[in-house]
């Protein structure tokens, strides 16, 4: 009990001593923070000043804009009694600036009995650059052909320092790499499933959030995909349904495991696949066309509309984004080209897979493995086995599904493997970021 005593007498003198000391030592003025506190703005970014003084209240406000030593106050504003927190949007939109540099001087001043009442004035000098210019794009790049589904690449060039740049296609945007001429590489893909009537553009955005825009001359051509009916027996239900249970425990019978991971857990493997693609180099470390598995049969194409059907009904449709390819059993699987392993494990639908990136975004994928042969960080030759075909993952037989990204969005391989193809598309273009 009486250790509580002390405990509270203690505490009690701390707190008025405490109160006290701020009461006769408040001699700083308000704190001013300004969001943005410096960097690039625009005409319209919005300009938030919050003061802030708890201690003795805010008593007045003055903001001052310089620019080319011509002075302009832009506010003087008091406040009532008892005002700890203030919060002022400054507006330059009315103000005649010019782009460059700005300064905003705030001075406030408190309720301080300091200074013979007074109260204690402080002065904070903000400076901000002022850019309204978007970036300027520049093509360097002529005549890209491009097929729906399939990829392409345009080299560009940028009037200045930007936060990103790269192509836009209705709410798909690929990054652009620059390269060490200063000059930029993005290489895309019309996306399949993109309305043929969206227009690729280069967009690039600087510091200050404008945002600038380049066009290009671009042919689309609309290839015709395959129809498929691919029956589901129960067989199949069975034996591959388990492994997914896991997955939706909600699910009653292996028919419904079967419609969520096509309708669930397909789609999220396919947007891990945009994850994947950040982890790309910034240049294509490889020259030759890409390998297609020798000996293997061709068992489905880029872009099949697969119609599934259960006891003679169709239960749901999907649309297949690689190729597969059948030999023997537990068949080597090459790497296509060379690169860098940058993920081995079990993902969803794919089973075990493996994916090597090429370096700009491009990438390759490898999957319903039986083995694997490499790890992640592996540099890997072109032809290098990297493991054997198998039915992991949601594969009715043993094969090996092939798939090449484009960041993150699957696109047809059978480009990549057409020498002439890659040579007139894509690695022609690549000198043009150095050619100065
Ligand atoms: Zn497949």
């Amino acid at each position: 009990m009486k250790t509580i005593k002390s405990f509270f007498i203690l505490t009690l003198l701390f707190t008025l001593g405490y109160g006290t000391y701020f009461y006769f030592h408040d001699t700083d003025g308000p704190l001013a923070l300004l969001d943005p506190s410096g960097g690039s703005i625009t005409r319209k970014t919005p300009i938030t000043l919050t003061l802030n003084d708890e201690t003795s209240m805010l008593a007045q406000v003055t903001i001052v804009l310089i620019q080319d030593g011509k002075t302009v106050e832009i506010l003087n504003k008091d406040y009532p009694e008892n005002t700890p927190i203030a919060r002022e949007e400054i507006d330059l939109s009315k103000q005649f600036l010019k782009d460059g540099l700005l300064t905003l001087q705030i001075t406030s001043r408190d309720r301080s009995i300091y200074h013979f009442g007074d109260g204690n004035t402080a002065t904070t000098s903000f400076q901000l650059i002022r850019d309204t210019r978007p970036p300027l794009i520049e093509v360097l790049s002529t005549a890209h052909n491009l097929t729906v589904g399939g990829a392409g690449i345009v080299a560009y060039s940028i009037g200045e320092v930007v936060e990103n740049s790269g192509v836009q296609i209705g709410d798909y945007f690929f990054p652009g790499h620059q390269q060490l001429s200063g000059d930029y590489l993005c290489l895309f893909t019309f996306p399949y499933n993109a309305d043929p009537e969206e227009i690729p553009q280069v967009v690039a955005m600087d510091e200050a959030g404008n945002q600038g825009v380049g066009g290009f001359y671009y042919r689309l051509k609309q290839p015709k995909f395959k129809v498929d009916k691919i029956p589901i027996s129960d067989r199949f239900l069975k034996r591959k349904m388990p492994q997914f249970q896991d997955f939706f425990p909600q699910a009653e019978t292996p028919l419904e495991v079967f419609l969520n991971v096509n309708r669930i857990l397909r789609p999220k493997n396919r947007a891990w696949l945009s994850d994947v693609a950040a982890m790309t180099s910034d240049s294509f470390e490889w020259s030759q066309s890409f390998l297609r598995q020798p000996g293997a049969a061709t068992r489905a194409t880029f872009g099949d509309r697969r119609h599934y059907f259960h006891n003679d009904k169709e239960i749901d449709q999907q649309t297949h984004l690689g190729i597969d390819l059948a030999s023997i059993a537990r068949a080597k699987v090459p790497a296509t080209n060379s690169g860098t392993v940058v993920y081995t494990d079990i993902m969803g639908i794919y089973g075990q897979c493996i994916i090597i990136d090429h370096g700009l975004g491009l990438q390759t994928l490898y999957a319903h493995l039986s083995s694997m042969a490499v790890e992640v960080g592996d540099v890997v030759e072109r032809g290098q086995i990297i493991g054997r075909t198998g039915a992991t993952g949601l594969a009715g037989g043993d094969h090996l599904h092939y798939g090449i990204i484009v960041g993150g969005v699957p696109v047809n391989p059978i480009e990549w493997w057409d020498k002439n193809w890659v040579r007139n598309n894509i690695t022609s273009k690549l000198q043009l970021s150095s050619e100065q």
